[in-house]
């Protein structure tokens, strides 16, 4: 027990929760009981992918997707070098056998989608003579926080660029920050391929806390800004799928859920009344612990609101997306906060109205 009288979970005192998840649901799946059905692509049971630990497809036209442990990139053969997108250190030098394995052409470009050293954190296994191209704020922050293993771009760009190789053309776009600050839409217009890292995973509900990202509002503008693009495949740097538009499209609706739920859920946690009574059962510590009440009741709310909501099939979100029972109340949590932080305030304190009575 801590001084509030608040319990406290540890590992031990856990409850078992085998078999069903902690919202009450049965999990269900072929190989995590969580997942959903067929969420586990074939190849990764086949003898080629358990030797050598990555899978590289073509998806059309000279233009692969190659993936290994949780993380997808990209490359185009071009007929005059390759241009890699990306370089996760999950792949690492497989990402050189994976484009090794369908071309002699030598890597002669490297996209980097954002600075983040979990997708270009092996650039430099390209060595030291590839073009690098990236948004200029990327070539600021790894300058600013330098890693040899993620060279600086050596080509930046500030709204559009098109990187024309051999040819084959790739439309680059910055459209402000999302995810990260530099983060950039690319796009293969003949193959229609459009990457976008790190704002959604097709076939799940991607990682918590809406993939890390830091500009919540920006990243679900970058929602919309995806379907614009008119692509027949979507790279979006994780979970070892790629998508189609309409898995893509599957992915937009849960997350509107999510802002759905939590819009409703800081309507109803917002009164004073609500408020007082969620304090008044803080016990000592009722500043923080209140406060964490007040943020986990939302959380709970809106988790309960998106878990419980019939989709577009009439099926749940847990039969639908991989992740849901697990990672929808950390979404929850960041989309609440962000409602707080980022989007306008229906009201404020009108001059000689008293604050909540908080008592000491
Ligand atoms: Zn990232």
């Amino acid at each position: 027990m801590c001084p509030s009288g608040q319990k406290t979970i540890t590992a031990d005192s856990a409850p078992d929760f085998y078999g069903i998840d902690h919202y009450g649901f049965p999990r269900v799946g072929e190989d995590d009981p969580s997942d959903p059905k067929g969420y586990y692509p074939p190849y990764l049971r086949s003898e080629r992918f358990q030797k050598y630990g990555y899978h590289v497809e073509e998806l059309r036209d000279g233009f692969y997707w190659v993936t290994s442990a949780g993380y997808d990139a990209a490359f185009v053969v071009t007929g005059e070098g390759v241009v890699a997108i990306d370089a996760p250190p999950t792949l690492g030098e497989n990402m050189l056998a994976a484009i090794e394995e369908v071309t002699d052409q030598p890597v002669t470009h490297v996209v980097y989608s954002h600075w983040h050293a979990d997708h270009i954190g092996a650039a430099s296994v390209f060595g030291p003579d590839v073009e690098i191209v990236a948004h200029r704020i990327t070539k600021e922050l790894l300058e600013r926080f330098p890693d040899p293993k993620r060279p600086v771009p050596t080509r930046t760009f500030e709204n559009d660029y098109v990187l024309d190789v051999g040819g084959v053309e790739l439309h680059l776009s910055y459209k402000g920050e999302n995810h990260c600050p530099g983060n950039i839409f690319v796009y293969a217009p003949r193959q229609k391929v459009l990457t976008a890292v790190d704002i959604l995973s097709p076939g799940s509900v991607t990682f918590m806390h809406c993939d890390a990202s830091q500009n919540i509002s920006g990243w679900y503008e970058a929602h919309s800004q995806i379907l614009e693009y008119d692509f027949d495949f979507f790279v979006g740097g994780h979970h070892m799928h790629y998508g189609t538009r309409e898995q893509v499209e599957l992915c937009v609706e849960y997350f509107a859920d999510v802002l759905e739920g939590a819009t409703a859920a800081v309507e109803r946690f917002s009164g004073s009344d609500v408020l007082v009574g969620i304090l008044a059962g803080a016990g000592q510590d009722r500043v923080f612990v209140g406060t964490e009440n007040w943020i986990s009741s939302m959380a709970n709310y809106t988790t309960r609101h998106v878990l419980e909501k019939r989709t577009s099939n009439g099926q749940l979100w847990w039969e639908r997306l991989a992740g849901a029972t697990t990672q929808t109340k950390y979404h929850a949590y960041t989309v609440l906060e962000s409602i707080r932080l980022e989007r306008p305030r229906p009201d404020y304190r009108m001059r000689g109205t008293n604050p909540p009575p908080f008592q000491t």
